[in-house]
């Protein structure tokens, strides 16, 4: 099978369309025949090498993969798990210490290739209407955002949830699960031309190049009762700032922090206003089988950028990493 490898950690040349065996599935497994796999972030920190990761080069990335096996149009969860321990036990799967992602964390090979052995367990059918690239924007991000604000968030109707950078795959999905969850939405964006595309995803307010005083632009929006839940994906650029949008009580959760790694955190906030700060780590599959429904019924709507084909995934790597995008940058097979 066709295969884009990474040859050796470093920049996109290290990205190489070649010839490989194709993949022998292994039990509970089934050989997916690739149609559409969407990038993350996460396949540019593979790519760059990420401390901590299993990851071994020659390495084929992709986490987000949607396909076909016999006719049967499928999404695939892309969580991986021992199944056996206490966290696995307890339906917290990403606290496996096992815990792996297709093509990332834990080293199993990606969809960046025509097959791909994944768990038949893992597969989520793509209701009609949506293409492979589309349904491969979704699983990852989707499911994310998805135990941000429902699991970590707790966000039902009447609350009010503050979705940082509004361009992103999490965020885009948040906006959408904030709305069908009952919530409104405030977000913010660098970018002058993503406010009506944050708009038309149901985003209630969108502010243009966060202001110096966000807090008071979130009291002014939700007529002083503050917002209920930051969705966080951005870290130190806008952290503190963020929290201080939060009602006492009020749910920070964040999923990762691409502004840097460190934040200077007030603890005067926390304390007295009782505040949360929770980070999140993708979800388990009942928490992406309860994500998938909103796919099915409609509610989130993949939103994709940009399709390449598979021989242009360094331009797709190039795409993702300009910060340009909104919605999610995807790979056709
Ligand atoms: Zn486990």
């Amino acid at each position: 099978m066709k295969a884009v490898v990474l040859k050796a950690f470093g920049g996109v040349a290290n990205l190489e369309l070649q010839s490989v065996p194709d993949p022998v599935p292994g039990p509970g497994e089934v050989l997916l025949r690739v149609r559409g796999c969407a990038l993350n972030h996460l396949d540019l920190w593979i790519r760059e090498g990420l401390p901590g990761s299993k990851v071994k080069t020659p390495h084929i990335l992709g986490s987000d993969v949607a396909g076909e096996i016999a006719g049967r149009r499928v999404a695939v969860h892309p969580g991986l798990c021992c199944g056996a321990c206490p966290a696995c036990a307890d339906g917290r799967e990403s606290d496996c210490p096992d815990f792996g992602i297709i093509g990332a964390y834990g080293g199993s090979p990606g969809g960046c290739a025509e097959a791909l052995a994944v768990k038949a367990a893992h597969l989520l059918d793509i209701p009609a209407g949506l293409s492979f690239e589309e349904a491969a924007s979704l699983p990852l991000t989707l499911l994310t955002a998805w135990r941000m604000l429902k699991t970590l968030g707790e966000v039902g109707p009447g609350q009010t949830v503050l979705v940082i950078g509004a361009g992103s795959g999490v965020s885009v999905a948040g906006i959408q699960i904030a709305k069908a969850l009952g919530a409104a939405v405030i977000a913010t964006t660098s970018d002058a031309g993503k406010v009506e595309r944050a708009k038309a995803l149901g985003a209630d307010h969108v502010l243009l190049a966060p202001p110096a005083d966000l807090a008071r632009e979130a009291r002014r929006l939700t007529g002083g009762a503050m917002v209920d839940v930051v969705l966080d994906h951005v870290g130190p650029a806008l952290f503190m700032d963020a929290l201080k949008c939060l009602r006492p009580s009020g749910r920070l959760v964040t999923c990762g922090s691409t502004s840097g790694p460190k934040v200077e955190l007030d603890m005067r906030y926390v304390f007295s206003r009782q505040l949360r700060v929770i980070g999140a780590r993708m979800g388990s599959l009942a928490e992406m089988r309860e994500a998938w429904k909103l796919v099915t019924s409609g509610a989130v709507r993949p939103v994709v950028d940009r399709v390449f084909p598979l021989a242009e995934a360094a331009a797709a790597h190039e795409r993702l990493a300009s910060r340009g995008q909104f919605g999610k940058v995807v790979l056709s097979l």
